[in-house]
């Protein structure tokens, strides 16, 4: 069997030892005689991935004792409604900074539930090809949050130096660029991301949340939506996505293996170089729309010259084993989404085959 390279945008690559790590213990974990889908999410062998899974997340990305770590489900699509319905009460106004699609959707579900302003924009500059700079927000000293979205999928932006939001809780949707590299988790009030990039399989969101605004959250939502509601549960106040958890445990085991995330960032700063320089290189058929400062690291943007060429790129590669390389579908263009479990081979691979195109 052979695997391919992955260029998937979501769900994505996973790290090859944390897939046969699961089909080594598919049918037996750890000599129980049943595989972790089969067992209680209340008993102890779940209960120890459960907690396993917590315990790593909170090595890897340093999490304050003063951060509540939740497994959750619903996508990151649900926590726009989600954290509005906790964080946003009457008589306030949140701030969103919309640098893409997916800080628009997020904008959107916040007003569905109070008065949410947008503090800063590049999509009429620009199309969404660059992070707005500090000078250009319009921030609400009073606001309740500050939204952001770290990394722009589609459009293949990054933050690489987080806004200064004063004292205002800094909420970013992670989803794309989780764990890609160290992070100062005391800067933000909240952090959630989608596991289905990064972390694992979909079906999971990672959240973690400054434990006074859990405690500061609006009561008189449902309570399956409220944050203290997972936070006081230890997220086993229903059945969690158990083999998702499972599969998100191992391969966090294998961050921490590789070295931890200043180890990954290492890598995933190479495979970026690698990719973006040979694109470069050969301007006279491919060019990167987005501003060179606001780079994406995770999912590199590119076109083509003209839709025949573009044809050729996508069929010659194939051939060579790439495959999740077309854009998104509203934007169109090339998209390598090269997060942290594609290998630094096939990012070379894939380099190569742009350097090489029609010479
Ligand atoms: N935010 C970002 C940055 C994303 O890339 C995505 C999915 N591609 C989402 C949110 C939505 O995630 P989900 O499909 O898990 O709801």
């Amino acid at each position: 069997m052979a695997r391919v390279f992955n260029f998937n945008a979501g769900p994505a690559a996973l790290p090859l030892a944390a897939l046969e790590r699961a089909q080594k213990e598919l049918l037996d974990l750890g000599g129980t005689g049943m595989s972790v889908m089969e067992h209680s999410h209340r008993g102890k062998a779940y209960e120890a991935v459960h907690n396993e899974a917590i315990s790593l997340t909170r090595e890897l990305l340093a999490v304050p004792e003063n951060y509540d770590i939740l497994l959750l489900q619903g996508g990151a699509s649900q926590q726009f409604a989600v954290i509005p319905m906790n964080l946003l009460p009457q008589g306030k106004s949140a701030d969103y900074i919309l640098t893409g699609s997916w800080s628009q959707k997020a904008y959107k579900e916040a007003k569905t539930i109070g008065t949410a302003r947008v503090a800063g924009t590049t999509e009429k500059d620009k199309k969404f090809a660059r992070i707005p700079k500090q000078s250009e927000l319009e921030l609400d000293a009073n606001a309740a949050y500050a939204h952001i979205t770290s990394n722009n999928t589609i459009f293949g932006s990054q933050w690489h130096e987080f806004p200064n939001v004063g004292s205002v809780p800094l909420v970013a949707d992670m989803s794309s660029d989780i764990m890609w590299r160290p992070i100062d988790v005391s800067k933000f009030g909240l952090i959630y991301a989608g596991a289905q990039k990064n972390l694992g399989p979909s079906g999971v969101v990672l959240v973690i949340v400054r434990k006074d605004l859990v405690a500061a959250g609006r009561q008189d939502i449902p309570v399956i939506f409220q944050y203290r509601t997972h936070s006081e549960n230890n997220s086993l106040y229903n059945t969690p996505p158990t083999f998702g958890v499972y599969v998100l445990r191992n391969v966090l085991d294998e961050f921490k293996k590789l070295g931890g995330l200043a180890a990954v960032e290492k890598i995933n700063r190479e495979k970026a170089k690698l990719l973006y320089d040979a694109i470069d290189e050969r301007s006279d058929v491919f060019s990167a729309p987005v501003e060179r400062e606001s780079r994406s690291t995770m999912n590199v943007v590119w076109t083509v010259k003209t839709p025949e060429l573009e044809a050729e790129f996508i069929s010659e590669v194939q051939k060579k084993g790439m495959v999740g390389l077309k854009g998104h579908r509203s934007v169109g263009g090339l998209r390598a989404s090269i997060y942290n479990a594609v290998p630094v081979e096939a990012v070379k691979a894939l380099a190569d085959a742009v350097r090489g195109f029609k010479k």
